[in-house]
């Protein structure tokens, strides 16, 4: 049945118009049909739902993350501490990925999947590794996403650390993917990569020849995080990662690129002549301390907002974003509009990659939609929404994909939350047992 929200503040960052006050979102075949003020009319078959004065915001996407490490919060942290960014690999996240095991993996999704419903983000580009567990993985992540609802991009993080045979089933992994979800909306299949420091030249030629059978395919990759993956570039006889990149084909507008810190205006400008996709990841960067990302190349290359797997909250990432920048610069000067990031960056690439337009209310997107029960102590209007975002909103009451409540008045819908959670705490158990074991 076709549906009508009524009594809505409707909020459409970075559209026009920007805010309606007592408005209605009509709703058909999952996807918004209009939008207006109050009254409506309403068809014979059509079913009124009131949502009293609730604020909505398009669904969130965030661009970079790992569903992967949704079992590290509160995990013990390693003996020594790592004392550089390799370092933090190699002691944390190498150890975690190759720890995983089918059912911590599929706990994984599970949660992560559960914290990113939670906080309104509906489109999730995910960046998977799981060296002991490759084959079927991928299918097992656009599985839950189909029990939840939501639109996932799926990657398996190719890379030569782990050997060759585990190259090869990564790629395969990648392959199957891209073949499985050509033509699933909900899914959007990229062939990952690791970064370019934990591939060699031949295993990139592998990737180039690979894509050759999949045209309109896009890598999703960590480009230049750290100043270790340009030194690794230069000492294998390349300029930069990006060059590096170029040589195999690998520098696409299908295409994904996490951080982008350490590349250099040549590299930038290939990267916008290429029409390339970038992601900024500012918690993940200040923790691991590789360096902040120059504003003017984040301006120029329109990047994205990811959280790199440090959390779920896409508001929250743009508010610290901005005061982790804001902590490097004097008064004065200007900072990044985090929130352009998040709702006009973040839905254009994913419209591009995902090949339809989404996260934005409007007639033809689909109906995925974030409600607050947001009872403001000041005036919100057309004007000052950013600072009320930023600094007012809590977590969403409901949240709806494809024209269906996943979250109805604080309940999620279909699914046992506790279950899920009871579920993952015990896996998260076995997951750091698992990783003390390995040497
Ligand atoms: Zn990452």
């Amino acid at each position: 049945m076709n549906k009508v929200l009524t009594h809505l503040t409707i909020l459409r960052p970075f559209q026009e118009p920007v805010y309606i006050e007592n408005g209605w979102i009509r709703i058909i075949d999952s996807r918004v049909a209009a939008f207006g003020k109050m009254p409506v009319r309403l068809d014979d078959d059509e079913l009124e739902i009131n949502m009293g004065n609730k604020l909505v915001l398009p669904g969130m996407i965030n661009a970079h993350t790992h569903l992967y490490s949704a079992l590290a919060l509160g995990m013990p942290a390693p003996g020594q501490a790592p004392q550089n960014f390799v370092q933090i690999l190699e002691k944390i996240w190498w150890k975690l990925d190759r720890a995983l095991d089918t059912e911590t993996t599929l706990a994984s999704f599970q949660a992560g999947l559960l914290a990113c419903l939670r906080a309104g983000v509906t489109t999730i580009f995910d960046h998977h590794s799981s060296p002991n567990f490759t084959k079927g993985s991928l299918k097992m992540l656009a599985g839950v996403a189909h029990d939840f609802g939501l639109k996932v991009s799926t990657a398996f993080e190719g890379t030569d650390r782990n050997g060759p045979e585990c190259f090869k089933a990564g790629l395969d992994e990648n392959l199957s993917a891209l073949a499985d979800y050509k033509n699933d909306p909900q899914i959007h299949p990229m062939l990952g990569l690791h970064a370019s420091f934990t591939l060699s030249d031949e295993s990139l030629e592998t990737v180039r020849r690979s894509l050759d059978d999949h045209p309109g395919a896009g890598i999703h990759i960590h480009l230049a995080e750290a100043i270790a993956d340009h030194h690794d570039s230069g000492e294998r006889g390349y300029q930069s990662v990006v060059q590096r990149l170029s040589e195999y084909d690998l520098i696409h507008s299908n295409s994904l690129y996490a951080h982008g810190i350490h590349i250099t205006p040549d590299d930038a400008d290939m990267l916008f002549n290429a029409g390339a996709n970038l992601v900024h990841n500012p918690t993940s960067n200040a923790n691991n301390r590789v360096g902040m990302l120059n504003g003017v190349t984040l301006e120029m290359l329109g990047f994205g907002l990811g959280t790199d797997g440090m959390q779920a909250n896409l508001l929250s990432e743009a508010k610290e974003g901005m005061l982790i920048r804001s902590s490097k610069l004097t008064t004065g000067q200007a900072n990044v509009d985090y929130l352009k990031l998040l709702f006009h960056n973040n839905p254009q690439i994913a419209s591009r990659l995902f090949g339809y337009p989404m996260n934005r209310i409007e007639p033809g997107a689909p109906a995925d939609l974030a409600f607050y029960d947001y009872k403001s102590r000041t005036e919100l209007n057309a004007t000052n929404w950013g600072g009320h975002l930023l600094f007012g909103l809590g977590a969403p009451v409901d949240v709806m994909t494809d024209g269906e409540f996943r979250i109805r008045n604080g309940a999620v819908q279909g699914l046992d939350e506790n279950e899920i959670l009871d579920n993952a705490r015990t896996a998260s158990a076995r997951l750091w047992d698992a990783m003390e074991k390995l040497r």
